[in-house]
């Protein structure tokens, strides 16, 4: 912090306080220093610190709930990366959606139809829609991407899932 002498002007910087006494090295004077500045200035850091932790907390608490409902279970992962609107010529808006789908097992699978799931606020399903699968197999580690044009999305609709319809068996697995 930095200390001025009201007598003479002159100004240091001191760094460890150890008593709120200061006596001016130039002229002599003495006077006191006012304490609480230093503490506020402690709450204050304190304070911002506590801020940007919760805000990292919260962050972290989206993300997690954003994976828990993008991602099914089983070998083939489908997940939603983006959701846009867009307006074509005639001024109508769309919705695109877009994501992929990942064959996190050592098997070929088979494609099955993706479901857009739609969300409210309270993770309640206000509906689906069932778009056929732009790719027939998916081999060990394969993602295929997809983009479906919505025209209208449910009222209330907060959150955009997806879903695979069925868990396949894999290609030339056992029967
Ligand atoms: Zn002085």
């Amino acid at each position: 912090m930095k200390v001025k002498c009201d007598f003479c002007k002159t100004e240091y910087s001191v760094d460890n306080m150890t008593s709120s006494a200061v006596q001016c090295a130039v002229c002599g004077h003495r006077w006191s220093v006012a304490g609480p500045t230093r503490r506020n200035t402690w709450l204050m850091f304190f304070a911002s610190l506590c801020a940007l932790l919760s805000a990292i907390i919260f962050t972290i608490a989206v993300i997690t709930q954003h994976q828990a409902r993008t991602v099914s279970r089983g070998p083939l992962v489908a997940s939603v990366s983006s959701v846009e609107t867009i307006t074509d010529a005639e001024g109508v808006s769309h919705i695109v959606v877009g994501g992929s789908i990942t064959n996190i097992s050592d098997d070929i699978y088979g494609v099955p139809d993706l479901m857009i799931v739609f969300l409210d606020s309270d993770g309640r399903v206000l509906g689906r829609q069932k778009f056929m699968p732009s790719a027939t197999l998916l081999d060990s580690g394969g993602v295929v991407n997809f983009n479906h044009v919505l025209s209208a999305l449910p009222a209330g609709t907060k959150t955009i899932s997806a879903e695979l319809s069925d868990l396949e068996t894999p290609v030339g697995g056992e029967k």
